[in-house]
C-alpha cells in the first residue's frame, strides 16, 4: 500500500480509501459477515481510512459494531458527514452528531464533512445557524479532529467555499471522464494548495470499470492487456500529485483484491503522455455511448411513485454502449415491469422531489422522458399491464 501524508494534520493516509455506500447486501440490508470480511482484508491489506455518512443506509452501524468487535478504531480513521439536506435548524446538528457517534461506537470523528454543498448559499445559511462556532467547539473537545466537506457543485462555486473558511479537507467528485466536471481539475489544483482532496467517484460510480462500451475497453487493452479499464481509472487519479487519496466503493472481495494490488503501485506520475493519449482516445467512445450521466448513487430513492430512478437510467445506458437487447433485459428486470410492482418511468408524476436530491444535477424528469420514450414502447407497456392484471387476479384467488 502506498500512502500520502495529510498535510494539515500529519496523517498518513492510505491512497486507496473504502468508500462504504455500497457494502454487499443480502436480504433485510447489509450482509455483515460479507462486509466484516471485507472491512477486515482491507485492514490487513493497508487501509486505514473509511469514508461514510448518515444517508447510507446502515452503514455508520455497521462499520461502528466491526471496528469495535475486531478492536481496531485506533488504526483507523472515520469520515462521516453531517446530512446537510435534511437539517431544520441548529438544534439538528448536535442531533445529528451524537447519533453518528453512537452507530459508530466511537467518541471522535477524524474527518468530518459538510455532506454534498452545492453552492456558497448553501454553507452561508450554515453559517447563519451557527456553524462555525459549532464546528469550533467540537473541534476544541476532541469530538471532531479535521473539518471538511464534499461538493458536487459548479466550480466557481466550489472556489468561493473553499476560500470562505479554514477547512482541514475537502472531497470532490473527479474521474478521467470528469476532468471539467464540477470542481474539476481547476477546483482540485487550487484546493490542494489548502487542504488535502479527497477523490470519490473515481469510477462513475462503475462505469468506467464495467459495462464499459466494447471499443472503449479494446483501446485500453491494445495499450496494457494486463490492466483493467478499473485499474486504468484509478491510475489516472493517483498519478497527479494533487490527489491524497481516492475512494473505491468496494462491495466485493474481487474488486478489492485488485484495488489493493493496484494501490501498492500507485505512484505519481506513473503515467506516460503515450498512456495520456489513451484515455482521450477512450473517452471518445464513452462520450458517445453513455447518454445518461448517473453514478447509481440512490440519493434520488425512494420516489412517491415507486420509479426505479437509476435502474432507468442503467438500462437506457446499456441499451447504447452494450446493445439495445441487453438494455432492454435489464430494464424489464430492473423496473419489475412484468411485475405486480412495476417500476416504471410512466409512473413518474414530476413531482420533482428526486432533482433536488441529485448531485450530479440531472434533469431527471426529462431524462425519465427520454427513457420512456425508448424502453418502454406502448406494446410492452401492454403486455406489462396484462402480465400486472394476471399476477393480481392469481393472488386474490
Ligand atoms: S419527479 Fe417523478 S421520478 Fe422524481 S420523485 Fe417525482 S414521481 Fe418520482
Ligand atoms: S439520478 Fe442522480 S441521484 Fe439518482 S442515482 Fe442517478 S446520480 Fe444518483
Amino acid at each position: 500500500m502506498q500512502y500520502r501524508i495529510d498535510k494539515k494534520s500529519g496523517n498518513k493516509l492510505s491512497v486507496l480509501g473504502f468508500g462504504c455506500m455500497r457494502f454487499p447486501r443480502g436480504f433485510g440490508g447489509i450482509d455483515m459477515r460479507k462486509t466484516e470480511e471485507l472491512v477486515m482484508r482491507s485492514i490487513e491489506g493497508g487501509v486505514n481510512y473509511f469514508d461514510t455518512a448518515w444517508i447510507y443506509s446502515g452503514s455508520e452501524e455497521i462499520l461502528g459494531t466491526i471496528f469495535e468487535k475486531n478492536k481496531v478504531r485506533e488504526k483507523v480513521y472515520i469520515a462521516t458527514k453531517l446530512p446537510v439536506v435534511l437539517l431544520k435548524g441548529p438544534a439538528d446538528f448536535d442531533k445529528y452528531f451524537d447519533q453518528e457517534l453512537k452507530r459508530l461506537r466511537t467518541d471522535y470523528i477524524d474527518y468530518y464533512l459538510m455532506h454534498m454543498l452545492t453552492d456558497m448559499d448553501q454553507w452561508s445559511k450554515l453559517k447563519s445557524w451557527g456553524i462555525e462556532s459549532w464546528l469550533a467547539d467540537k473541534k476544541k473537545a476532541g469530538k471532531i479532529r479535521q473539518i471538511a466537506f464534499s461538493f458536487h457543485g459548479s466550480c466557481d462555486e466550489f472556489l468561493k467555499i473553499v476560500d470562505d473558511y479554514d477547512w482541514e479537507m475537502c472531497q470532490i467528485q473527479y474521474n478521467y471522464s470528469d476532468e471539467n466536471f464540477q470542481a474539476g481539475v481547476t477546483g482540485l489544483r487550487k484546493a490542494a494548495k489548502k487542504m488535502p482532496v479527497m477523490i470519490m467517484e473515481p469510477l462513475l460510480g462503475g462505469k468506467l470499470a464495467n459495462g464499459l462500451p466494447k471499443a472503449a475497453v479494446e483501446i485500453f487493452k491494445k495499450t496494457n492487456a494486463d490492466l483493467s479499464p478499473a485499474g486504468w481509472a484509478l491510475n489516472w487519479v493517483w498519478n497527479q500529485e494533487e490527489v491524497t487519496l481516492l475512494l473505491s466503493g468496494m462491495s466485493d472481495m474481487a474488486q478489492l483484491e485488485e484495488n489493493l494490488r493496484l494501490a501498492d503501485a500507485a505512484k505519481l506520475g506513473m503515467l506516460s503522455p503515450e498512456d495520456i493519449g489513451v484515455y482521450k482516445q477512450a473517452l471518445e467512445v464513452i462520450n458517445s455511448a453513455y447518454k445518461i450521466r448517473c453514478t447509481g448513487c440512490n440519493y434520488c430513492m425512494p420516489c412517491p411513485k415507486g420509479v426505479n430512478i437509476p435502474g432507468c437510467f442503467a438500462a437506457y445506458n446499456t441499451s447504447f454502449s452494450i446493445g439495445f437487447v441487453a438494455g432492454m433485459q435489464q430494464f424489464v428486470t430492473s423496473t419489475g415491469l412484468m411485475s405486480e410492482r412495476s417500476g416504471s418511468p410512466s409512473l413518474c408524476v414530476k413531482c420533482g422531489k428526486c432533482e433536488s436530491h441529485c448531485p450530479q444535477h440531472l434533469p431527471i424528469i426529462k431524462s425519465l422522458g427520454m427513457v420512456q420514450w425508448r424502453m418502454e414502447p406502448f406494446w410492452l407497456k401492454l403486455v406489462g399491464v396484462c402480465a400486472r392484471a394476471f399476477l393480481g387476479k392469481k393472488r386474490k384467488r
